[in-house]
């Protein structure tokens, strides 16, 4: 039988999250084959080598608007500069310029050689082959360009290896002339589901039997976190079933099994994990929901797919409550998940929001509660993002958690979420 939510053997969700990083910690030290893939297939990948510059960025000192360049201290004078050329985004660069000269630009165009500055259109009166810049205005040397290498030299390291691949780092990618980059092969992760009363999404359930919704769940999620999921198909709750799906799921690099963990006569999962040699880091957790998340890890059998030097390969054991398993995910999966994929990225992720203003929800003493809640990002200028809780029926609430976009974070010593209290939200 397992604890009840108040005893004192149960892990604080503290102290979970600390040894769930110690874990993931020891993780750091594997590694994953890398695999060179296209750059429209790596964005959400996790780069495996340092990014160097091709060349200087931007490659030739270049105008950032569309005008003249000149010397600065010439125009500064408004006396008229004769244009003496112009070069547009495109061409090589042009000069040297004459004494007294300007030479029409445009944005991107590299300067000529002698300009210093380059003076807008809008600020210039052009007339007769002139220009002269608007009195009483003045132009500064350097203004509207960006020097060559000002924002890297030629061989610097742009980004560092173990960030996940955003839009504006493949935008970097190419134009430093990668057409594809190195990446961490995926870890594998197996989702387990549990529970007689299961069926497939695409079949109809007869009475007593749902669908099950945590695999399709788990797998969104696993992908979300850069790894790849492997849904087994769904054991039911005999010892025999467990023994056979288990048997299988060690063939991944981390184990989700969903239910099966509570107290009740048919949670059949701990012990079967047992029997493969499973040693329990913890069965339990001061915190709602997900207060049966049980952690722990396997010994390796040598044929995975990651080459793990000190031999850990990690389970969970998440509760069946569709918001449990989302939630316990998130805290800890997800880290452990980040760890294999070689990922610098930070798991969980936490931010601030302000409560909305009918925020009346309790806390639980000696509990730590994460509650749906839906942020509004956009939030007004200079103010912070408010954040209300989801009403919602218990951790099966499916609706609830389809409605929500993060979680309100309770701490234990906390009672009552104030309105208008900064809160910790952990974002999904
Ligand atoms: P358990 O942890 O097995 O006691 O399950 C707790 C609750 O979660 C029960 O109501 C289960 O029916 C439900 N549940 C368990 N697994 C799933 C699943 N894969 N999809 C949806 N609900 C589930
Ligand atoms: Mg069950």
């Amino acid at each position: 039988m397992k604890s009840a939510p108040s005893d004192p053997a149960l892990l604080t969700f503290d102290q979970a999250a600390a040894l769930v990083a110690k874990c993931a910690a020891r993780l750091g030290k594997h590694h994953p084959a890398i695999e060179e893939i296209d750059l429209a297939q790596a964005p959400g990948r996790v780069l495996a080598r340092p990014l160097t510059a091709d060349r200087d960025q931007p490659p030739f000192a270049r105008s950032t608007r569309d005008g003249f360049a000149c010397r600065a201290a010439e125009a500064s004078t408004h006396k008229p500069l004769s244009i003496s050329g112009a070069t547009h985004a495109g061409l090589a660069p042009s000069g040297p310029l004459a004494p007294r000269a300007a030479w029409e630009i445009m944005t991107g165009a590299p300067i000529p050689l002698g300009a210093d500055a380059v003076v807008m259109l809008e600020h210039v009166e052009a007339k007769s082959g002139r220009i002269k810049l608007f009195p009483p205005r003045t132009v500064e040397a350097g203004e509207n360009i960006v020097a060559q290498g000002a924002q890297a030299r030629a061989g610097d390291e742009l980004l560092p290896a173990g960030i996940r691949i955003h839009s504006g780092q493949i935008a970097l990618a190419a134009a430093c002339g990668y057409v594809s980059l190195p990446v961490f092969a995926r870890p594998r992760a197996a989702i387990l589901t549990t529970g007689d009363e299961l069926v497939p999404v695409g079949a109809s359930p007869a009475p007593g039997q749902i669908r099950n919704s945590n695999g399709p769940m788990l797998a969104a999620m696993v992908a979300a976190a850069g790894a790849e999921p492997w849904l087994l198909p769904t054991a039911a709750d005999t010892a025999q079933a467990l023994d056979a799906a288990l048997a299988q799921a060690v063939e991944a690099d981390l184990l989700l099994i969903t239910g099966g963990v509570s107290a009740g006569k048919f949670d059949l999962v701990e012990p079967a994990l047992a029997r493969i040699g499973a040693r329990f880091h913890f069965t339990g957790i001061r915190m709602q929901p997900g207060k049966p998340l049980v952690f722990g890890e396997l010994p390796v059998s040598g044929n995975e797919s990651l080459q793990i030097e000190n031999g850990a390969k990690y389970f969970f054991g998440l509760p069946g409550n569709p918001v449990s398993s989302a939630v316990t995910f998130l805290l800890f999966a997800a880290p452990i998940l980040a760890a294999l994929a070689c990922s610098r990225e930070p798991a969980p992720r936490f931010a601030l929001a302000r409560m909305a203003p009918h925020a009346d929800r309790h806390g639980k003493p000696g509990l730590t509660r994460f509650l749906p809640a839906h942020c509004t990002f956009s939030a007004a200028p200079g103010s912070m993002p408010g954040v209300a809780l989801v009403s919602w029926h218990g951790s099966g609430d499916l609706v609830a958690l389809a409605r929500s976009n993060c979680f309100v974070m309770v701490p234990d010593e906390a009672h009552t979420l104030e309105p208008g209290a900064i809160v910790r939200i952990l974002l999904f």
